[in-house]
């Protein structure tokens, strides 16, 4: 049997790790390279739902979801800055896990199972050719429709939360709050940027205690939180895009980035990097050209994540107009079908 071709990912999230350890569990000499070092903070909700469990099982990996920490919900409440509703029950369970944990245990055992990982290591255009697919995560986009948009997260003790995941929307963007594990609770806001505003970190930090007089401040009131768990992320573009227009082999946030409203990324992130596996095997086999294997690829990602990428538009685009978020709050408050209709169609 002649040599297996090696791969290159650039990128060690979870995209990239969970595709590099896959390629392992096939033989594939694989290096990842990584622009930072593990652990690390990421601005993320740390809220794993949909598909992106089962995908974790069929790739072998949810044993270190365990291993990270995560931890199960099934309940989820909405908040205005003015009204709550009652606790639902999630459609499906969700687990919710930190990134400092959860991308460290995928870095070991992809070490474990064989992969080069090179950490402190950014690629450059020159790095990227055939044998290479890309995994850097979100592409930096200036404005959307008028809007800048960036991420904030810190962890926090002492907070009592009223379900496993509450959502609170006001009119600059929506933070949400999740136990995850470790008398941790995540904190993770995406907010719309003003024209006159700075970027004094300290502002930022009160964007996630919430309004005066909200929900969310209430929330928030007795927190302690943890410093060096903050981060942030700006530049965000939330616009759909097609993984058959880009020119390299991409998975997770490198093809597209769902709005986080629907706590659905990291499961695309999974779920993307399954869909490359096979045909990657077959071009390190030798059996298709890197053409082939991109061009399947990116059929199969974008027949999978269409629909929900339209539907996460719109939800997000009607979550984050004030007028709209009691209004929505009282229809929820009818019954879980729009809860249920929202995550269905979003995942
Ligand atoms: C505010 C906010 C809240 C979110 N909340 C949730 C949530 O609750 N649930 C959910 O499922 N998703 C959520 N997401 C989305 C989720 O974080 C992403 O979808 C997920 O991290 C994508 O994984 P990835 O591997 O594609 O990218 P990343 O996790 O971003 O990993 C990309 C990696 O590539 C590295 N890299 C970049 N450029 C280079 C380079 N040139 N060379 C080498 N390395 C490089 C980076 O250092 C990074 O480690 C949220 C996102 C935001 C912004």
């Amino acid at each position: 049997m002649s040599a297996l071709k090696p791969i290159q990912i650039i990128g060690g999230g979870l995209a990239g790790l969970t595709l590099g350890l896959a390629l392992r569990r096939q033989e594939i000499p694989v290096t990842v390279l990584e622009a930072g070092c593990y652990p690390r903070h990421r601005v993320c909700g740390e809220f794993i739902s949909g598909r992106g469990q089962g995908t974790l099982a069929r790739l072998g990996c949810r044993q270190l979801m365990d291993d990270a920490g995560a931890v199960g919900a099934r309940t989820v409440a909405f908040h205005s800055a003015t009204k709550s509703s009652a606790t639902h029950i999630l459609p499906s369970p969700a687990i919710c896990v930190s990134r400092f944990s959860l991308d460290a245990v995928l870095a070991k055992y992809f070490r474990e199972l064989g992969g080069e990982l090179c950490e402190g290591r950014r690629a450059t255009a020159e790095d990227i050719g055939e044998g290479c697919v890309r995994a850097t995560g979100r592409r930096a986009g200036a404005e959307e429709n008028g809007a800048r948009w960036f991420g904030l997260k810190i962890h926090a003790r002492h907070v009592a939360l009223q379900a496993d995941l509450e959502m609170h929307f006001s009119s600059r963007g929506y933070v949400g709050l999740c136990n995850v594990g470790g008398g941790q609770v995540n904190v993770c806001g995406l907010f719309r940027k003003r024209p006159d505003e700075n970027g004094d970190a300290r502002d930022r930090l009160e964007l996630l205690r919430g309004e005066p007089g909200s929900p969310l401040q209430r929330r928030l009131a007795g927190a302690e939180f943890d410093g060096d768990s903050f981060c942030a992320v700006a530049g965000l573009s939330l616009q759909p895009r097609q993984a058959a227009a880009r020119a390299e082999i991409c998975a997770g946030d490198a093809i597209t980035m769902i709005p986080p409203v629907t706590g659905n990324g990291m499961s695309m992130a999974f779920e993307s990097a399954e869909l490359a596996v096979a045909p990657l095997a077959a071009w390190s086999r030798g059996e298709v050209t890197w053409d082939a294997a991109r061009q399947k690829i990116a059929r199969d990602c974008d027949a999978l994540f269409a629909r929900r990428l339209a539907w996460a538009q719109w939800l997000q685009r009607l979550v984050l107009m004030p007028v709209l978020q009691n209004p929505l709050l009282a229809l929820a408050a009818r019954g879980d079908w729009l809860c249920r209709l929202a995550f269905s169609q979003t995942r």
